[in-house]
């Protein structure tokens, strides 16, 4: 077997022909032809067989590595002229537009960008973590579901600051399917205007409820006309919740600052590092702090009745319950919670009342913690990822990457292109 012929067949590219390999260094390179004799613009449909000109220098794309190899591949394009863009170098089959890096590595990277932490990545593929975003960048601009916009019935829409210097971001979910399906940077009311411009009236007109934070903001877009002005505006079950875990917070670090001024510091000692057992879900803790929150319920006090207020305040939005029944169990909650005699849970109460429509709407609507709260803190997590990431589009398309519409696959996973002879 010949070697190009063997490159043909170990790289899998679509559409070309090996017609060179060299061996460097560390690096091999793979000198390929189009196969197709047409010109293809890479920002529409437009074909050709008029060509230009012909780039003076061939162009480089970085291929998935062979064992310790890095594959390099290497090309001579041609330029056409494009009615609507004007003259552009031609497309290539196996990479995206204007990439360095073949569709295949993109791919991989953008996979790996959702599962594993940076400097793994980095260390893995030899490539920097910009270069990395970027890639999650054009994969999402090619491979998001097109379809994300249509059917939508519930929605949520919610801020997330992202890198430090008060960046953020708007992300709109889909409460109905769980994901994240349109974002922007900056979290003003123009911002949302701009999901409502892609939404278009017609299918604005059938969302029935959306869920906020409750900012001014949001509230006056949506409500903005052709907007959704119909939709019900429900409490963001994930901010209410928060509001009393902070509560509780609150509590127990007036509590840790009593214990550390006792002579006897063994009460200090046992209560130490208790935070997270108080504010997890209960499902979700460790055997210490299992055992951490047993103690601290043994020993009862007004921590203990700020726990279970938090616990039961959980509860009501446990996606169970009628919008009768939950108002009686907020009410009675707001009202134990003002007996407390715990100053951030009078607080809170009174916040509950204020809104106790919004949050009553949001139970008559379906929109469950559970779910709010399982892809919120997912977003958390991946954007954390991103903040070493230049642009809010690299951060943004890592969101979607994660927690949006997109099915990805790796290059193994995917049909095999046309064995080339
Ligand atoms: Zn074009």
């Amino acid at each position: 077997m010949r070697v190009t012929t063997a490159f043909n067949r170990l790289l899998r590219l679509d559409g070309v022909n090996v017609t060179n390999v060299v061996f460097g260094i560390t690096t091999i390179t793979v000198t390929v032809a189009l196969r197709r004799r047409r010109l293809h613009c890479p920002h529409c449909d437009h074909k050709t067989r008029w060509r230009y000109d012909t780039r003076p220098c061939p162009s480089t794309w970085r291929h998935l590595d062979l064992g310790v190899w890095r594959v390099q591949l290497q090309a001579t394009l041609r330029r056409l002229s494009c009615p609507t863009h004007g003259v552009v170098v031609e497309a290539v089959p196996f990479a995206r537009p204007g990439a360095h890096l073949t569709r295949d590595f993109d791919d991989l990277l953008a996979w790996l960008a959702t599962r594993m932490d940076k400097t793994s990545i980095a260390r893995l593929c030899r490539v920097s973590w910009r270069t990395v975003g970027r890639a999650c960048a054009r994969v999402v601009a090619t491979e998001l579901d097109p379809g994300r916009l249509d059917g939508l019935f519930r929605i949520g829409v919610d801020e997330i600051s992202w890198r430090r210097h008060h960046k953020y971001l708007t992300l709109v979910v889909d409460h109905d399917r769980g994901v994240v399906i349109w974002g922007a940077q900056g979290r003003d009311a123009a911002t949302l205007d701009g999901f409502f411009d892609e939404l278009g009236e017609a299918r604005a007109a059938q969302i029935q409820a959306v869920s906020l934070d409750l900012g001014p903001a949001f509230l006056k877009s949506v409500q903005a006309p052709g907007h959704a002005p119909q939709a019900v505006v429900c409490a963001d079950p994930f901010h209410v919740v928060k509001l009393v875990g902070d509560a509780l917070d609150e509590v127990r670090r007036d509590l840790w600052q009593n214990l550390r001024r006792l002579p006897d510091d063994r009460w200090a000692r046992d209560f130490k590092g208790s935070r997270w057992a108080l504010l997890k879900n209960p499902e979700d803790l460790t055997d210490t702090q299992a055992a951490q929150l047993a103690r601290i319920r043994r020993n009862r006090g007004g921590i203990w009745r700020a726990y279970e207020m938090k616990e039961q305040f959980r509860a009501i939005f446990a996606g169970d319950l009628t919008r009768t029944e939950a108002a009686v169990l907020l009410d009675r909650w707001c009202a134990r919670a003002q007996r407390s005699r715990l100053a951030p849970f009078v607080k809170a109460a009174k916040t509950m009342r204020q809104r106790r429509d919004l949050i009553l709407n949001a139970i008559e609507h379906g929109i469950s913690n559970g779910r709010v709260e399982g892809l919120n803190t997912k977003v958390r997590l991946i954007v954390r990822r991103a903040y070493g990431f230049h642009t809010a589009d690299a951060a943004l398309a890592l969101v979607m990457l994660g927690a949006g519409p997109i099915d990805l696959k790796l290059p193994h996973e995917r049909p095999a292109a046309q064995a080339a002879a």
